[in-house]
């Protein structure tokens, strides 16, 4: 069965609520070593993604590119394009989902798109330290199906945000710090883990 608007739909909104409940511990963890906005900066996003209609996006891919645009033009600062770039990516694989291979290449596009734009590479303390390892644990439990794939894809998910902990930052305001970066967890990486385990409670 394809993944459609519906099962898009509840992900999304998971997430936004999820975003929403924590906003203050994602906007603390962004005062350590940012500039205090990244709560505040996804709340306002997904606030504005939940509040489309789905019933005008009958063609999931479709909600998803709308979903990136959104966040695209309502968030300021790095998250907003990379989120919104991630969301796109993943709408315009997303035709073909019906399976865990085809989701998992739908993912995997969306965080192309996130390196693409950011430039990060692994280890530099960024969003793409959960979601690259996520990804990867995702593609091990494919053949095992979409709920199995994701639930693997979440834990690892937020492993890799613990392990930005002792990582100093090489992208993003963080990396304005330096060796002080190190020993504080990286914003982006715990709201991209609420992403995966929102995936992984809706989407299985
Ligand atoms: P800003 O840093 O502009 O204030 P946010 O606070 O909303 O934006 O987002 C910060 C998060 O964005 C960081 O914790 C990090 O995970 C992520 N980030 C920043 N720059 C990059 C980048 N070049 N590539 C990937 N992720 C990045
Ligand atoms: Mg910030």
């Amino acid at each position: 069965m394809a993944l459609d608007s519906l099962a898009v739909d509840a992900w999304l909104k998971d997430f936004a609520s999820e975003i929403h409940d924590n906003a203050e511990l994602l906007t603390d963890l962004d005062r350590e070593i940012g500039d205090g906005d990244h709560g505040i900066n996804m709340d306002r996003g997904m606030r504005a993604v939940a509040a489309l209609n789905p019933s005008e996006f009958p063609a999931a891919a479709d909600y998803l590119k709308k979903a990136g645009m959104t966040l695209v033009s309502t968030v300021g600062g790095a998250s907003g394009p990379l989120y919104g770039t991630f969301f796109l990516r993943v709408g315009m694989a997303w035709t073909t989902v019906e399976d865990a291979a085809s989701l998992g290449l739908a993912l995997r596009t969306g965080l192309d798109g996130i390196i693409q734009r950011g430039k990060a590479s692994i280890g530099d303390k960024t969003l793409v330290d959960a979601l690259s390892p996520a990804l990867d644990a995702f593609d091990a439990h494919a053949s095992e199906g979409i709920s199995a794939a994701l639930a693997a894809a979440a834990l690892a998910c937020a492993e890799g945000r613990d392990g930005t902990i002792p990582l100093i930052a090489h992208k993003g305001r963080a990396s304005y710090l330096g060796e002080r970066s190190a020993g504080h967890q990286d914003p982006g990486a715990t709201s991209m883990t609420m992403l995966v385990e929102a995936a992984s409670r809706t989407l299985s």
